[in-house]
């Protein structure tokens, strides 16, 4: 699909038509930041926001509303004859739709898909409505603390990444000949969300997902949660001698990466490929 990057002067149909077509048949993913908001906004705990209205351990809003456009079902925030129930506390997804967002050394592009600009088809009558230009639709949608969870939270996967790097090959495991590890890995980058949230367990999931943080800056909760994180590990990890032990270690600290990634957008099984080629590079066999 053709994919159009956009500069912040770009004018564009942005003003929403409200015919809440684009809350079907979406698949929305979710950081911890924005479960938080979430649960925040519909007057819940995060847990209680995460086990009502997400897939996976939370990296997944619930799309099983009535069906609707397309015959496709609503996001589990969608009321009928008013819109989005969260809209204050709305992902990014949300927020940037019809646009999309990618960062790549460093550098932020807007963007979106297909040949047609996104909302001409659900809602054609978009085009006489006001054009905003892209700069000025990001600040109206109120997204920089959510661009700034999101960014944050892709260096937190990398920590996290990181720590099963170490987990591998400075612990003597890689080179005692380990070759399970990295398959391993490979495996988990191509597994179901469903099988690697099984794999990873309540008691990490809860830790990932819904950390007991409240931060009103995004960069603040995200320090926050890596310390977290990288303490639970430090604690539950820091004493282990078996290859065995170390084993199992960095495989579940992987399969903890792998779902935030997903939950990020980002896509696992390049991420386990890349991951792998790095840690064989460093001399850790497959
Ligand atoms: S498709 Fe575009 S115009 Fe239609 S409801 Fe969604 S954002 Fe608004
Ligand atoms: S969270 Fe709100 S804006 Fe986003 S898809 Fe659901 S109902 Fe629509």
């Amino acid at each position: 699909m053709q994919t159009n990057i956009l500069n912040l002067q770009n004018k564009l149909p942005l003003t929403c038509s409200r015919t809440g077509n684009c809350c079907f048949g979406k698949i929305i993913y979710l950081n911890p930041w924005e479960v938080f908001h979430l649960a925040k906004e519909k007057k819940l705990t995060s847990r209680e926001f995460r086990d009502s209205y997400s897939d996976f351990g939370g990296i997944r809003l619930k799309f099983d509303g009535k069906k609707g456009y397309k015959d496709q079902q609503a996001c589990s925030q969608y009321t009928a004859n008013f819109g989005c129930s969260v809209h204050l506390g709305r992902p990014l997804a949300c927020r940037l739709y019809p646009l999309g967002r990618q960062l790549q050394s460093e550098q932020v592009h807007y963007m979106y898909q297909g040949d047609e600009f996104p909302c001409l088809e659900p809602c054609p009558d978009v085009v006489n409505l006001e054009h905003l230009n892209i700069g000025d639709y990001l600040s109206g949608q109120m997204t920089e603390a959510f661009e700034k969870a999101q960014d944050a939270y892709l260096d937190l996967m990398q920590n996290i990444a990181d720590l099963a790097f170490e987990l591998l090959l400075d612990t003597g495991l890689a080179e005692s000949g380990d070759k399970q590890t990295l398959a391993l890995w490979r495996k988990m980058g191509a597994e179901l969300p469903e099988v690697l949230a099984e794999r990873i367990g309540q008691e990490w999931l809860d830790c990932l997902m819904i950390p007991d943080i409240s931060e009103k800056d995004p960069i603040a909760f995200v320090s926050k949660h890596n310390n977290l994180i990288l303490s639970k590990a430090q604690e539950i990890f820091g004493t282990l001698q078996s290859h065995q032990e170390l084993h199992e270690a960095s495989v579940l600290i992987m399969s903890i990466a792998l779902h935030l990634a997903r939950g990020l957008g980002a896509n696992p099984k390049e991420l386990s490929e890349f991951w792998v080629d790095i840690a064989k590079n460093n001399g850790a066999q497959e």
